[in-house]
């Protein structure tokens, strides 16, 4: 999978994609992601690549050319790609976004900063618009990284356990389960006598209690969309009664 990262601050894309599970899986040539120096496709001699707005106000808004030339020029080599914006009017970026794009071949993403981009790039030069959360950050870049980081994570072959991104949160809507390793006994506080059982079916059953639970009292929103069968019920109630105790 390819990802196109548009941006006037390539240098800060440099070890967050080098480290970990992005970095092994570029080694192994499951995702290439290419950033782009949106000021090299500036036409004049000052390589500006933003300018005030019309009509007036505060700060800088981002010109069309250069990022329209930039799309113009990464476009011709490679597979058809989807061009996304990051903007805080986007989208909200989900769990569900993130399985969506993961079966796509190239995502070329475009990383705003100031007041943003001009509506016109918005408008006529993307396929779609994403936010990560309802907060203003001061560029796109962080923004993509996460997108790059959730995405990937699915693309199979890059978890080093397939089985990881089964059990995640989100993963069919409801929270994961807590997790716990060791020390058995952390200055005095210990972990759930259940996990040390050994009996996998008590484990999975428990497990699917305590997700159910935390997602009802975290996350009420996920919680109504669900379809809780018997047994779901019956786990949800063991767990509350051991929340109780
Ligand atoms: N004035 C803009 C507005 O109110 O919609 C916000 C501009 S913001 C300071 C600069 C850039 O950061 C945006 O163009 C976008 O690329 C990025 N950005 C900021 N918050 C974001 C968010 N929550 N999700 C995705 N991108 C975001």
């Amino acid at each position: 999978m390819v990802f196109d990262i548009l941006t006037i601050f390539p240098a800060m894309f440099e070890s967050p994609l080098d480290e970990s599970i992005l970095g092994k899986a570029r080694e192994r040539g499951l995702i290439d992601v290419r950033v782009h120096n949106i000021r090299d496709y500036a036409l004049d001699k000052h390589q500006m690549t933003d300018d005030r707005p019309f009509g007036g106000g505060e700060g800088m808004v981002m010109k069309p050319e250069p990022i329209v030339a930039a799309l113009g020029a990464i476009k011709t080599d490679g597979p058809p790609a989807r061009t996304i914006l990051l903007s805080p009017q986007g989208r909200l970026f989900t769990q569900e976004i993130a399985r969506e794009l993961s079966g796509l071949s190239r995502i070329i993403l475009i990383c705003g900063r100031y007041e943003g981009v001009d509506e016109r790039v918005a408008d006529h030069f993307t396929d779609d618009q994403l936010s990560i959360g309802d907060y203003i950050l001061t560029g796109g870049e962080l923004a993509a990284m996460i997108i790059v980081d959730a995405v990937t994570r699915l693309i199979p072959g890059a978890l080093g356990n397939a089985g990881s991104a089964g059990s995640d949160s989100f993963s069919e809507a409801v929270l994961e389960f807590p997790q716990y390793t060791r020390p058995q006994n952390f200055e005095g506080l210990t972990v759930p006598q259940v996990l040390l059982s050994g009996n996998h079916e008590i484990i999975r059953r428990w497990r699917r209690g305590q997700a159910l639970l935390r997602t009802k009292i975290r996350r009420p929103d996920l919680f109504a969309r669900l379809e809780l069968s018997d047994e779901d019920l019956a786990l949800l109630e063991a767990a509350r009664e051991e929340a109780r105790k």
